[in-house]
């Protein structure tokens, strides 16, 4: 099934190395080329991996942890006293976890902010996946220039390794965070390493309110006013955005990570995406960390963000299946700015592609592909994860990480995280 939902059936993919090479009917590859593994089979749909535009992998390790409160209450009293005793081999456990659970859910790229990244490094580098990675920096903590430098030379030691599949970028944690001066010092470093900027923007009302009274400018405007739109930049939510700011993000190309589950669990609002995307933004998706959504499968969220988008407009036709998925895949490429070779099944795109097994009771009869993986697959659904040219997992069985040892190791850790957070 190719971007726009239409389907060859019968089809097939050939992989060189890293890359697509072909893709076509059954039996259409030719040349020389022979095919030292095949793997599929029939009624598998081939999609290109799913793109998790904003998470923090980590946080896995927060699942279920503290759910049902507000944000500034979870983040304040539940979150950040936890995240402080976590060491680096918590971070490394937990994106450990992140990445099976992703595999297994089909995507292929996510961009993350947190801490320790050279341990999530690590595990991008050991599980097979392709990550943006990012330090999270907070401008108004103590810390906050030595992480400006730290993020420096984890960018300068890490942004294109393992084989390419690791970029990095400056994590800025948000405008109410990081005052514009401390935002600029990360663009002036961003632009000397060349790289972008990922930031949570426009999250919630308060944000919105609280920054438009200090400033005299709405989070986006403020952003805008200091130069930031002239980066590449993701931007995680917008969410909170006056018809001024939706010009801008859209004029600008900023790359937008929309978090529906994020922003329903934590009752941050409802992004206009339909208004977004008929102004010309580039969105995409994310699941946001673990702990506010409460797990990380693109599937689910590409179906909320289409179903929220019908509902909120009170228009059945927004946000279309197709359309869903192409933010799940080509668009949260563009959102990453790896749209020249990843997000699409074309030759010369690097070969990341997951199998969806249709053979499945909920998913007969067979009208419209698209729709059925939009609407009706589960990720329990995909049976094969591919990245850069590797076999990830085939017939749900993990090939690059051991399943079990990743879950008791997280579980292990997150048990005494607790006692800590406990005081005990
Ligand atoms: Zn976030």
């Amino acid at each position: 099934m190719n971007e726009n939902g239409e389907v060859f059936s019968g089809g097939e993919i050939a992989v060189d190395g890293d890359r697509i090479i072909h893709v076509g009917p059954a039996g259409s590859t030719t040349g020389d080329f022979v095919a030292e593994k095949t793997t599929g089979g029939d009624k598998m749909v081939a999609l290109p991996g799913f793109v998790n535009c904003h998470t923090h992998a980590s946080m896995t390790l927060l699942r279920s942890y503290a759910d049902d409160l507000p944000l500034m209450k979870w983040l304040q009293e539940m979150i950040w006293p936890f995240e402080d005793n976590m060491t680096s081999d918590d971070n490394y456990w937990g994106a450990m976890l992140c990445c099976v659970e992703m595999i297994m859910s089909g995507t292929t790229t996510f961009a993350d902010m947190y801490m320790h990244m050279d341990r999530i490094a690590e595990s991008v580098e050991k599980s097979g996946l392709r990550a943006v990675l990012s330090r999270g920096m907070i401008g108004i903590a103590p810390n906050g220039p030595q992480a400006l430098e730290e993020s420096k030379e984890f960018i300068k030691n890490y942004n294109g390794t393992a084989e390419g599949r690791i970029k990095c970028m400056f994590g800025p944690h948000a405008p109410y965070t990081c005052p514009p001066e401390f935002v600029q010092q990360a663009m002036e470093y961003a632009k000397e390493l060349n790289v972008g900027i990922h930031i949570h923007l426009a999250e919630t009302r308060g944000e919105f309110t609280d920054i438009t009274e200090q400033y005299g400018k709405t989070p986006t405007q403020l952003m805008d006013s200091i130069g930031l739109f002239e980066l590449p930049v993701l931007a995680a939510h917008c969410v909170h955005l006056d018809d001024k700011d939706i010009e801008i993000l859209s004029t600008k190309k900023v790359g937008i990570a929309h978090n529906p589950e994020s922003n329903m669990k934590l009752a941050s609002g409802i992004a206009p995406v339909q208004k977004l995307i008929d102004a010309g933004a580039v969105v995409g998706l994310g699941t946001d960390g673990a702990s506010s959504n409460n797990n990380l499968d693109m599937l689910e969220e590409l179906r909320s963000a289409s179903f929220l988008q019908k509902v909120s407009t009170e228009d059945a036709t927004a946000l279309p299946a197709s359309a869903a998925l192409g933010m799940a895949t080509r668009e949260g490429a563009r959102v990453l700015g790896m749209e020249k070779e990843v997000g699409m099944l074309k030759p010369g795109y690097k070969a990341d592609i997951i199998l969806i097994d249709m053979d499945k009771p909920h998913l007969y009869p067979l009208h419209n592909p698209a729709s059925h993986v939009a609407y009706a697959a589960s990720s329990a659904d995909i049976d094969t994860t591919i990245v850069n040219g590797q076999i990830l997992m085939e017939n749900r069985r993990l090939l690059t990480v051991d399943v079990d040892e990743i879950c008791a190791k997280a579980q292990e850790c997150a048990d005494r995280l607790v006692k800590e957070a406990a005081g005990k």
